[in-house]
């Protein structure tokens, strides 16, 4: 590719916001621009994937999407690991050479803080992709007593997914043959699964009652004590285990916590325009504060926004459209069921949800909904 005099759009971070992205900037400038997006992975996976990865569901191999698959006009992949971020410049460095941007797009994601949950890191998290493979590994061994699903802070992704965690737990030690021995927990620093859709949050919490869960809500997990197998929750509560699966505190990875871009563990913009304080610098996706949840649909409704803000700007014509704040997610409610809800965050004074009751269709939308991603980005 010719790069000179091209303006060079650097995007850091290939996930949900960073794919798609870099895929809508393809599609509207082709080889016009120099877009360079930055991953330090070899492959991606839906965030989703780590659940069916834990249950024994899938193989990691089948779930994993290749980065080398993923070409496109006017795009360079580079596999590399970022170690500093200078929005004010633009310059980014990596293990492997420094990039200079026209504009810079940070999508790098959020992180686990397991520093701030005192014990955690003794023990189970399914949000990671090794954590998750571990799991599948540790759960055949649990046959009886208590599993504790709990939260340690939040914001954190994908709010529905501890609650789709114990359905699918449920499932699993019913299949196990062990469920009658087995009580299980969730611990959630919020007042309901799912606030935006209080017919989504009724509708989880009569499936937990049916199958026996404990709900404990507004609650987060402080620490864990791995010599006695204790939780403790933030108001002192202890809550005994036999197998803890936990949710880590999330913040922004630590290069951009390095680069000052972030405040309390996020990095302020624009919620409409996803525009940081620094000219010419945007950030998307879990890392950016948007009030938005941390989940892959709405990193690529904030990724639409920005490739609309820099088309406009390249073509000196208009100013894009603004992120809407709008986001479907699919719900397991187990026995092969999905739900679904969808979420709108910015049309009035406050958020709303539209829910749709589980069914084996929607299994079939949620199929689709990864498959569309796949093709659209990967060609697979
Ligand atoms: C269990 C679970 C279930 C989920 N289910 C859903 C769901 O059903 N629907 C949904 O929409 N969302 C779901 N999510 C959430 C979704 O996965 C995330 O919200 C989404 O991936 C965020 O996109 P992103 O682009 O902000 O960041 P990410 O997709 O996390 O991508 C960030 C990228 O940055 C890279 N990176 C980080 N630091 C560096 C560095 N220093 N150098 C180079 N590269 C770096 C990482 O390798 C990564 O590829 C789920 C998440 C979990 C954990």
């Amino acid at each position: 590719m010719n790069t000179a005099n091209k303006p060079r759009i650097v995007v850091l971070g290939a996930g949900f916001g960073g794919l798609e992205l870099t895929t809508l900037l393809s599609e509207a400038m082709g080889d016009s621009i120099d877009v360079t997006l930055i991953d330090k992975s070899d492959s991606f996976i839906f965030g989703f994937s780590k659940l069916d990865v834990m249950f024994g569901l899938k193989q990691p191999e089948a779930v994993r999407l290749p980065y080398a698959s993923f070409a496109k006009p006017g795009v360079r992949m580079l596999k590399r690991t970022i170690t500093a971020i200078d929005p004010q410049s633009r310059r980014v460095v990596t293990d492997d050479g420094v990039f200079e941007a026209d504009h810079l797009i940070v999508a790098l994601g959020a992180e686990y803080d397991f520093d701030a949950t005192p014990g955690l890191s003794g023990t189970n998290e399914f949000y990671s992709v090794p954590g998750a493979e571990r799991l599948r590994d540790v759960l055949p061994g649990f046959r009886k007593g208590r599993a504790v699903v709990g939260v340690c802070g939040a914001p954190y992704k994908c709010p529905p997914a501890p609650s789709e965690c114990v359905l699918m737990l449920h499932d699993y030690l019913v299949r196990q043959g062990v469920r009658e021995a087995c009580e299980i927990s969730l611990v959630l620093p919020l007042a309901t699964p799912v606030p935006p859709s209080p017919d989504t949050s009724r509708a989880l919490l009569a499936a937990f009652a049916e199958r026996g869960i404990e709900f404990i809500p507004g609650r987060r997990v402080a620490s864990v004590d791995n010599t006695r197998n204790v939780a403790v929750l933030d108001d002192g509560s202890e809550m005994p285990f036999e197998l803890f699966l936990g949710v880590p505190k999330h913040q922004v990875p630590p290069v951009v916590l390095e680069s000052g871009m972030s405040e309390n563990g996020w990095i302020p913009v624009n919620p409409r325009t996803l525009e940081t304080k620094h000219e010419n610098v945007y950030a998307v996706g879990d890392g950016a504060n948007t009030g938005t949840p941390k989940a892959g649909v709405f990193a690529e409704g904030a990724a639409r926004a920005v490739a609309s803000a820099i088309v406009a700007k390249l073509r000196r014509r208009g100013s894009g459209t603004l992120y809407d704040g709008f986001g479907t997610c699919y719900i397991e409610f187990g026995g092969g069921r999905i739900g679904k809800v969808e979420v709108d965050f910015f049309s009035g004074p406050s958020p709303t949800g539209n829910y749709y009751e589980p069914s084996v269709t929607l299994r079939a939308d949620k199929e689709m909904f990864g498959a569309s991603r796949r093709s659209r980005w990967f060609g697979l």
